[in-house]
């Protein structure tokens, strides 16, 4: 679902690359900081590892800026639900 939302293509073999997981930060965290974690991931190509932002062209560095600052909003916006629920209810 997430990886649906930013595909990119490896400027070396052109193959689809990914966020890196978020790893430790998302499991202390849940979907928060999944979300927010893979804001702030590196890209990893499935046939030449981590791909470092700047082999990307322009056009797609800037998509990347923008999918992270959703990912940011989409954490934020999940604590603040999480925490408007926690007000209701308390
Ligand atoms: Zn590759």
């Amino acid at each position: 679902m997430l990886s649906s939302m930013a595909e990119y293509k490896c400027p070396r073999c052109f193959a689809p690359v990914q966020r890196a997981q978020a790893g430790a930060v998302a499991h202390h965290f849940g979907l928060v900081g999944a979300l927010i974690g893979m804001a702030f991931s590196g890209f990893a190509c499935s046939k030449c590892g981590p791909i470092a932002k700047k082999e990307f062209t322009l056009e797609e560095q800037s998509l990347m800026g923008r999918g992270s600052a959703m990912l940011v909003v989409g954490g934020v916006v999940v604590l603040a639900a999480a925490i408007g629920v926690l007000i209701a209810l308390g």
